[in-house]
């Protein structure tokens, strides 16, 4: 029989910085996770974009999230020995005067968001109404997810096979999963919560999406450029070119449907060829309310979760770790914003 603190399911940008977090807190973690090859993270740009929507207004709480996610991210890269985070631009380029305008008067000069000093890219894009730059970055989670997964192997943490919830046994104040037992088991894991019975309160709205991986002859750079796409670079010439959002799909997979609206995109951003590599799709784990859903059952403290990312799993995961593993050891009292008790009809605090 092994005994650990806390068994942590998936191994997603969720569970990996969860358990990151309490491995530096000196706790002994399982993580389980049974390698799906299209989960959210998989998939994933991995980009941080520091202001939301149309709008450009800075993302939530983004002061406390981004410098806490850029610490994070570095000290990963010091352990695991691989670059992590990469700070970039985000060339957004107007897809109308109306957005031209709206940046002028809102977002232009904020501090994230400026105009750029000479157009860039005429020969390659499509730019009628002009560009903005954003200070982004971007969490090379192709690296970053397999490197932990070996320094968890390393120190016998890792059972890389499906967890059966079938076969947990849970009481109030321990679990038992085959011959381990841990004072908790946290959920990490993505869309399929919504098949765990402890969280059936929970409003989950995931959506699907789709993403192409594109080659552009001609275009280097290191910048993001977005317009109704976003490409993100990955290689000489090689691009991850993304998303859709679909809330209404039969299944995980690739369709034909989402691949015109991506290159439909893709057309309208760029003015020289290129070709498709490849095409996935992702479920991306989002609540209801667009808040992390972060908690410990109210009826059964030993099952716990970390989820509800959506779409800024990169941006939330490092701090949302670090404050529960706080809420955890006893220091801090989880957000109400994030606490699960929320959908529990249970005032946080
Ligand atoms: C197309 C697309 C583009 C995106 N782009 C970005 C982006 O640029 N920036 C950004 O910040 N976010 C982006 N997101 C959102 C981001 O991917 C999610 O917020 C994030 O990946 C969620 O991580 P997670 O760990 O909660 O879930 P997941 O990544 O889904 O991980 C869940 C893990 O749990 C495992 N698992 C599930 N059930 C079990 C079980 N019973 N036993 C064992 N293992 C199990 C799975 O194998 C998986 O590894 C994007 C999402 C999509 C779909």
């Amino acid at each position: 029989m092994t005994s650990v603190d806390y068994i942590i399911v998936g191994q997603g940008i969720a569970g990996t910085m969860l358990s990151w977090s309490l491995w530096r807190a000196g706790k002994k973690v399982l993580v389980v996770d049974d390698a799906k090859s299209n989960s959210a993270s998989r998939v994933a740009a991995g980009v941080i974009n520091p202001v939301s929507g149309r709008r450009f207004e800075p993302a939530w709480m983004y002061d406390t999230i981004y410098p806490f996610a850029g610490d994070a991210y570095h000290q990963l890269s010091e352990l695991l020995q691989i670059q992590v985070l990469t700070e970039r631009r985000l060339w957004n380029v107007f897809p109308s005067r109306q957005m031209q305008e709206a940046f002028m008067k809102k977002a232009a000069g904020g501090p994230y968001t400026l105009l750029p000093e000479r157009m860039e890219y005429e020969e390659i894009l499509d730019q009628p109404y002009g560009a903005a730059i954003v200070k982004g970055a971007t969490v090379n989670l192709r690296a970053l997810l397999p490197a932990w997964r070996q320094f968890l192997n390393s120190k016998g943490a890792l059972q890389e096979a499906h967890l059966n919830l079938g076969e947990l046994e849970v009481t109030a104040a321990s679990v038992r999963y085959g011959d381990v037992t841990a004072q908790k088991i946290i959920f990490c894991d993505g869309v399929a919560t919504a098949q765990n019975p402890w969280f059936d309160k929970l409003t989950f709205l995931p959506n699907k999406g789709e993403v192409l991986w594109v080659r552009v002859p001609g275009l280097h750079t290191e910048d993001i450029i977005k317009k109704s796409i976003t490409l993100v670079p990955y290689g000489p010439e090689l691009f991850w070119a993304g998303s859709s959002f679909v809330w209404d799909y039969d299944d995980d997979l690739p369709t034909g449907r989402q691949r015109e609206v991506l290159e439909k995109g893709l057309q309208q951003l760029l003015k020289v060829p290129y070709s498709v590599e490849y095409q996935l799709a992702a479920v991306r784990p989002s609540g209801n309310d667009r808040r992390p859903m972060i908690g410990l059952h109210p009826e059964m403290p030993a099952v716990g979760i970390f989820n509800g990312l959506g779409t800024k799993g990169c941006s939330l995961a490092p701090f949302m770790a670090a404050h529960f593993t706080e809420v955890l050891a006893g220091n801090a009292l989880l957000m109400p914003e994030v606490d699960i008790n929320r959908y529990f009809n249970i005032s946080g605090g």
